[in-house]
């Protein structure tokens, strides 16, 4: 069981007294603690460092938060490493953790020094021509098959278009080796959102086995492994968090049973990519509920919709509401919280015990912090949100204005209609 926090309902009308809803609110006390725990349950290890996953949560003020904790940034694409590089992260602190990159990326990537995560085994000659070769370089392994922690399978990696086979693996390590790489990091993403404490476990074992694999067949001496992103949160109130502390420490004793008497390299880092374990928590997206509509079924409309986020419209994901000052009331409403967007899909809630709930009242989606606002869109022209940080100290203070019909209409051409 998980209780869901949120802010209360004086705070979300002191902040919508100044900041129109919808609006995405940030912890930043959740965050700092989210990073403390998670450097805590590393501790052992010197060269840890969690890289957090730009794509969660890509605000600067947020990306300098976690910077005052310690932690870097995992960038994907151009304008993310750009948005690194503003707030001031440079070589070791960036990893660049791409697929499919384009040329431009890759030089930019390595013009900051970021640590490059290689997808492909083209991507080898490809980078070489595009920025030049590194002397460390990362590999991102998919091991295909069935993810098994226990008897569970949890993920299908063969599926997922990422990564090198097991067989692309030493080739790769052999040609990066003939061209004068000198120390390698092996990466790996195999299942999302879990909150399973072996995830991290389980799959350091395979990295920490096939890097011993990769240095008794070639040689190669290893600098890091990345475990990646994909420790989950509980959405819903009846699932467990993941045992942080414990899950560092089931990683510690693979590492000393297989890292430690293998000489595979010098004080080798373990190293995370978390997002929605450091931000999901500590964001929830704050809406109005301006309709009240009675048909086969009772809606109520509200002033967000998908496109200030679109987790339940296109995976079906459980986010927990609470309607504000209404904590202790009965949930004895069943109600489909509902966007605007011309799609069927634009539900927050289908079919949802709720407190009834009065046109005006303000609903809070919890969980929004990580792949929330990011996920935005434009469909229907529809506006991207505000975002707001709710400070340690009570206060707060908007950290991203929301878009104007202005911010629309920026990229279009209307120079050229014909009368
Ligand atoms: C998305 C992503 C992450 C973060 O994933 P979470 O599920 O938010 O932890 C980390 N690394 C890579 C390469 C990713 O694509």
């Amino acid at each position: 069981m998980t209780e869901k926090k949120c802010p209360s309902l004086e705070t979300i009308e002191k902040i919508a007294a100044e900041i129109p809803t919808p609006f995405h609110l940030y912890s930043e006390k959740g965050l700092r603690e989210r990073a403390h725990a998670l450097k805590a349950a590393f501790s052992w290890n010197p060269g840890y460092k969690e890289y957090f996953a730009v794509k969660a949560m890509p605000n600067p003020v947020i990306l300098n938060i976690l910077r005052q904790e310690g932690c870097g940034v995992d960038c994907s694409s151009l304008t993310e490493l750009m948005l690194a590089e503003r707030v001031g992260f440079s070589g070791d602190e960036i990893m660049f953790s791409s697929n499919e990159t384009p040329a431009e990326e890759f030089e930019y990537a390595r013009r900051l020094n970021a640590v490059i995560n290689l997808d492909d085994i083209t991507h080898i000659d490809f980078l070489e021509a595009h920025g030049g070769l590194p002397e460390k370089v990362c590999l991102r392994y998919n091991p295909g098959g069935d993810f098994i922690i226990g008897n569970a399978v949890m993920g299908r990696p063969g599926d997922a278009k990422y990564g090198f086979t097991r067989a692309q693996l030493t080739e790769g390590v052999r040609r990066l080796m003939e061209k004068g790489v000198k120390r390698f990091g092996l990466h790996s993403f195999l299942a999302s959102n879990m909150t399973d404490n072996d995830y991290y476990p389980t799959m350091a074992r395979l990295l920490f086995d096939t890097a011993v694999e990769l240095h008794n067949e070639l040689g190669a001496e290893f600098f890091m492994i990345n475990l990646s992103g994909g420790i989950g949160i509980p959405y819903r109130p009846e699932e467990t968090a993941a045992d942080i502390a414990l899950v560092g420490e089931k990683v510690r004793a693979a590492y000393e049973e297989i890292i430690s008497p293998s000489g595979v390299g010098e004080a080798v880092r373990v190293v995370t990519e978390l997002g929605r374990y450091v931000a999901g928590p500590n964001g929830w997206l704050i809406t109005r509920a301006v309709h009240e509509k009675n048909t086969y079924k009772h809606y109520i409309g509200v002033d967000a919709c998908a496109a200030n986020l679109m987790r339940p419209a296109m995976y079906g994901a459980y986010h927990h509401i609470t309607v504000a000052g209404k904590e202790d009331a009965p949930c004895d409403h069943k109600y489909d919280v509902v966007g605007s967007l011309c799609e069927n899909n634009d539900k927050f809630a289908v079919d949802r015990m709720l407190p009834e709930i009065q046109t005006g009242d303000y609903l809070v989606i919890h969980d929004t912090g990580a792949h929330g606002f990011s996920m935005g869109y434009n469909y229907n022209g529809r506006l991207r949100s505000a975002e707001v940080l709710l400070r340690e100290d009570g206060s707060f203070r908007r950290i991203r204005r929301p878009e104007t019909p202005a911010d629309y209409f920026a990229t279009l051409d209307f120079d050229h209609i014909e009368p």
